[in-house]
C-alpha cells in the first residue's frame, strides 16, 4: 500500500526532530565536565587538606644542626643528658589526665561569688587551692583549641602537635591510626612504655603503642559513669606500678554530662565534684619525678554542646602539677611569675604547646610535625 504524498511529507518531516542535536549534546558533556571540575576544586581546595608526614624526630638529628649538645650516646659524662637539650631530663614520668570537655571556668573557684552561681562554677576547688598554697608546682591556663573542637581532631593535635582539617571532621566517630610522630611514638621508639585507660577513641588512633590499655565506649553519651569508674578502678595500680614513662588515664563523663543535660545542670555539679575528689587523690600522691597535665581538648557551649568556634567550645582548661618545685630556673621564672600575677589575667596556650612541652619535660625529641611553643614554665 502506498503512502499518500501528505503522510510522506508528515514522516520527512518528523525525521529531523528524531536525530540527536549536536549543540545541545555538547552542552550537556560541557556541564559534567563543569561540574567535575567544580566537584575536584572543592574537595581539593575548599576544603582543607593535609599531608601527614612521615618523618619521625631523633635526638641524634637535631632541627638546628651546630646548635646542639651531641645525643646522649656520644656524652662521656654518665650522667643523663635531655635531647635536644643541655640539662637532663626533668622528669621520669607524665601522668596526662584528660578530662574531656573541661571548660576554662569549671576550674575557676572563688568563694566571694554571691548564690546564685551556675551549677559548674566552684566545684573543683582543688586547683585554685594547689595554686594558692603552692604557687610554685601548679599552674593553670586556658588552653585554646583549634577548631574543629571534636575529641578525634583534638587528641591528633594533642599527641601529634599538629593542626587538623575539616575533613579530618568527618571522621570523627571512626578515626584511622595516626601515622605521624607524636609523643607515644617518640616513647616508643626511645624503649620507654606507655599505658593508658579511658576513651576507646585513643586505641583507634594508636593500637600498638601502648604497654597496657584499659578501653572503654565513648559513643554512648547518656552513659555518664562507666568510662570514669573504669579509669577509677585501673589508675590508681597503674600509678603505682611506675613501670611506665607515660600514664595517659582519659575520663569522659564531664563530656557525657554536658551532651545529656547541658552545663547548667545539678548533674554536672555532681560529676565536676566527683572529678574533684579523684584529683584531690591523685595529686596527693604525685612523686618528684612525676609531672602531671589535667586538662580538657575542647569546651561547651551553653547547650553542652562542642565542634564548632564559639569561645566558650574553644576554651579548655590546662592545670599543671609538678612533684617538686618548678622553680630550678631561678630568676626568670620568678620574673614571669611576678608578671603573671601582675596582670592578674590567666595565661593562655595553643593546645599544641602541649606537645613540645611535654617531649622537653621527658628528654624526649619534639615530634616532627609538632607546631607548637614549649610552656616556658616547666
Ligand atoms: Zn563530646
Amino acid at each position: 500500500m502506498s503512502r499518500s504524498p501528505v503522510a510522506s511529507a508528515r514522516l520527512t518531516s518528523s525525521v529531523p526532530l528524531l536525530a540527536p542535536r549536536p549543540p545541545l549534546f555538547l552542552a550537556l558533556i560541557a556541564h559534567l565536565l563543569l561540574l567535575g571540575y567544580a566537584l575536584f576544586v572543592f574537595t581539593r581546595g575548599f576544603l582543607l587538606s593535609r599531608i601527614a608526614l612521615p618523618d619521625v624526630s631523633s635526638c641524634s638529628n637535631s632541627p638546628v644542626p651546630g646548635s646542639w649538645p651531641s645525643p646522649p650516646s656520644s656524652q662521656s659524662s654518665s650522667a643523663p643528658v635531655g635531647c635536644w637539650s643541655s640539662r637532663p631530663p626533668p622528669y621520669k614520668h607524665a601522668l596526662i589526665l584528660l578530662v574531656d570537655a573541661l571548660r576554662f571556668d569549671f576550674t575557676l573557684y572563688d568563694p566571694s561569688l554571691s548564690e546564685p552561681i551556675p551549677p559548674y562554677r566552684n566545684k573543683l576547688p582543688i586547683m585554685q587551692h594547689l595554686l594558692d598554697t603552692q604557687p610554685r608546682r601548679a599552674l593553670r591556663y586556658q588552653f585554646l583549641a583549634d577548631p574543629p573542637t571534636t575529641t578525634l581532631q583534638r587528641l591528633k593535635a594533642l599527641s601529634t602537635g599538629t593542626l587538623p582539617t575539616f575533613i579530618d571532621a568527618g571522621s570523627n566517630f571512626g578515626g584511622s591510626s595516626i601515622l605521624e610522630d607524636s609523643w607515644l611514638t617518640q616513647a616508643a621508639l626511645a624503649n620507654r612504655s606507655a599505658s593508658f585507660v579511658g576513651d576507646d577513641t585513643w586505641l583507634s588512633l594508636f593500637p600498638d603503642v601502648f604497654r597496657l590499655s584499659h578501653p572503654y565506649p565513648s559513643l554512648n553519651v547518656w552513659d555518664l559513669h562507666t568510662v570514669d569508674e573504669g579509669v577509677l578502678a585501673h589508675l590508681p595500680s597503674m600509678m603505682e606500678s611506675k613501670e611506665d614513662t607515660i600514664l595517659l588515664g582519659h575520663f569522659l563523663g564531664v563530656d557525657h554530662c554536658g551532651h545529656r543535660h547541658g552545663p547548667s545542670h545539678p548533674a554536672m555539679a555532681a560529676k565536676l565534684k566527683q572529678m574533684n575528689t579523684v584529683l584531690t587523690d591523685i595529686l596527693a600522691s604525685i612523686d618528684n619525678d612525676t609531672i602531671v597535665f589535667i586538662f580538657g581538648d575542647h569546651g561547651m557551649d551553653g547547650k553542652g554542646d562542642h565542634g564548632g568556634d564559639s569561645r566558650s567550645e574553644l576554651e579548655a582548661a590546662l592545670f599543671i602539677y609538678s612533684g617538686r618545685d618548678l622553680d630550678e630556673r631561678g630568676e626568670e621564672f620568678d620574673h614571669l611569675l611576678r608578671d603573671m600575677d601582675q596582670q592578674r589575667s590567666h595565661r593562655s596556650v595553643a593546645q599544641v604547646d602541649l606537645v613540645p612541652t611535654l617531649a622537653m619535660a621527658l628528654g624526649l625529641p619534639i615530634p616532627f610535625g609538632s607546631l607548637g611553643s614549649i610552656i616556658p614554665e616547666i
